[in-house]
């Protein structure tokens, strides 16, 4: 039996699928058989040909031919004489190795468009990035995709991505486990959503299960049993049904308000990544919408989304919530969140790096978009909008200022856009919650951001498992921060929520209750047990 980080209730048993996780390695090594070597790049340039025109195929069948055009671009590389011949050259005069000549050539094109002025062709850095990656893989032989065969199927691997985990086939893959990750990582967090059982943290579990290992996940106490034995696998289905039981017992509260007995009305929000995601919540009958994380819009694709794209995710969600408070994010991208299409510097602490309104604040062509696509969905439900990361007043005056020009610019165009939008922000840096009654007085609302908070004020990475010891949201010091942060909005009659992973958990949600928290913002899959819990607080 093997023990980690509990990520995902529930239980589930299966067949272990391990993913690899092989990295790409570039050496210096000379090659003495050129030929040899250049019809290694010929084969390995066919195969990339035949992914793509397949990854096309995908494309314009679910997207269109607009979308499927970028993979023409991709696939245009391939017969692109300066490209392909620049590769060939270096292994014909410099005897290098393929991967590392196709390496060379990629970082000469890319620091020649990053260089560029114009914003279209430094994106182009991005496509010949991803052309040359996929180029090399197949010289090394590495597959790029999870392909889940088998139903019952439990993901083992070293990390998962978001957008790994955003790809896994749902049909098939019934649970997951990880060396690395804490509860808040991002793969945890898409565990939750998905509703699948995930155990994260576990160390070397990529070394100790085989391919076709029958596998019991336990997601409520983080265990994982090996090849289980006939007892074990008895006493699971048992638990696994009155896990169930449970789950159809709560239902009960799907229409209850959230009341405390002292008669508060706390609302019980859900988090989400995708637009369809807001079913879950309105099944499990949730007040609204607190955190749209809107940079999985993002993620699983080739390009940035378009305006229209993004309108309509925000109006979708915006009428199925039928004027309930939907509370839209704006993009938060770095951190453990990456586009393979945007290029970000290399830095030693990304999560303290340039990530969410930081990068926004920077690259104000890809903030405005998304801007323009909320404004002009407002006027069809309840929204309220907040920044990420925000750690000083000028942050948010400075959004605030990009949000009125958009504005401007809508109205020029014949546009509308409502008037009761609310504008808010994430505490989630430390330098946030500190200033909470001074920054109320410019803010609509708060939401505490624990995930982000926790790992600030403790210094305890929320993606590394040796330092889960040390991440403990009932640290007096993060306590004091959200009590300062729910004080200092109440002192302006502001209200405050929280749509950190500490919102879900029944051992936290008394005390929050107790500071005057006054919506509380979760997956869906928790939603009903955090209700249960409110309902017996005074
Ligand atoms: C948080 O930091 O608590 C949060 C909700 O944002 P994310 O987990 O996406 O960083
Ligand atoms: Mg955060």
């Amino acid at each position: 039996m093997k023990i980690g980080i509990p990520a995902s209730r529930g239980y589930a048993i299966g067949q272990a699928f391990i993913k690899k996780h092989e990295e790409l390695k570039i050496t210096d090594e000379k090659v003495t058989d050129v030929a040899a070597e250049k019809e290694s790049l010929r084969r390995a340039a066919e195969a990339s040909k035949t992914q793509l025109e397949k990854i096309r195929k995908k494309a314009f069948e679910s997207m269109g031919e607009e979308k499927a055009m970028v993979f023409d671009a991709h696939l245009m590389f391939f017969d692109d004489p300066e490209f392909m011949g620049g590769i060939e050259a270096e292994i014909d005069n410099n005897g290098s190795n393929a991967i590392k000549a196709t390496n060379d050539v990629m970082k000469n094109y890319v620091a020649i468009f990053e260089s560029m002025d114009d914003e279209y062709m430094r994106e182009r850095a991005a496509d010949i990035k991803d052309v040359s990656k996929r180029l090399m893989n197949n010289l090394a032989g590495i597959e790029d995709s999870i392909l889940i065969q088998e139903n019952n199927t439990i993901v083992v691997a070293d990390d998962l991505t978001p957008s790994d985990t955003a790809q896994l086939d749902k049909e098939k893959v019934i649970a997951f486990l990880t060396n690395v990750g804490g509860r808040t990582s991002h793969s945890a967090i898409m565990a939750r959503t998905l509703e699948i059982p995930a155990v994260v943290g576990l160390k070397d579990i990529t070394e100790v299960v085989k391919n076709g290992d029958i596998l019991i996940v336990d997601g409520i106490e983080g265990r994982v049993y090996i090849d289980p034995d006939h007892d074990t696998v008895t006493k699971f289905i048992a638990l696994q049904e009155a896990h169930n039981k449970e789950k159809e017992e709560l239902k009960k509260l799907i229409e209850v308000e959230a009341v405390t007995k002292s008669g508060k009305r706390i609302e019980v929000a859900g988090n989400i990544g995708k637009p369809e995601d807001v079913h879950k919540v309105l099944e499990n009958g949730g007040d609204g919408i607190g955190l749209f994380r809107t940079e999985f819009l993002y993620m699983d694709r080739e390009e940035m989304p378009t305006e229209e794209e993004q309108f309509e995710s925000y109006k979708y969600v915006l009428e199925k919530m039928e004027n309930k408070p939907v509370v839209i994010r704006t993009l938060d991208i770095g951190g453990d969140k990456q586009l393979p299409y945007l290029v970000m510097p290399n830095e030693m602490n990304p999560f303290l790096g340039y990530r969410a309104i930081r990068l926004c604040l920077d690259r104000t062509d890809i903030f405005k978009i998304q801007l323009r696509a909320l404004l002009r969905a407002s006027v069809y439900g309840n929204l309220k909008v907040m920044f990420p990361m925000v750690s000083s007043l000028d942050e948010f005056q400075k959004s605030k200022e990009i949000v009125e020009e958009c504005t401007k610019e809508l109205k020029a165009e014949g546009k509308e856009v409502s008037d009761s939008i609310e504008w808010g922000i994430m505490v989630e840096i430390p330098a946030a919650a500190v200033m909470a009654d001074e920054l109320a007085k410019h803010v609509d609302f708060f939401s505490i951001g624990t995930n982000d908070l926790i790992q600030y004020t403790l210094a305890a990475d929320r993606m590394s498992e040796k330092v889960s010891y040390l991440y403990d949201p009932m640290h007096p010091a993060v306590l004091r921060l959200i009590k300062m942060t729910i004080d200092g909005a109440h002192s302006q009659g502001k209200w405050v929520g929280m749509c950190g992973e500490m919102a879900g958990d029944e051992t936290a949600i008394p005390t929050l209750v107790e500071y005057g928290l006054d919506e509380f913002s979760m997956s869906a899959s928790s939603m009903l047990r955090a209700k249960q819990v409110i309902l017996e607080q005074k």
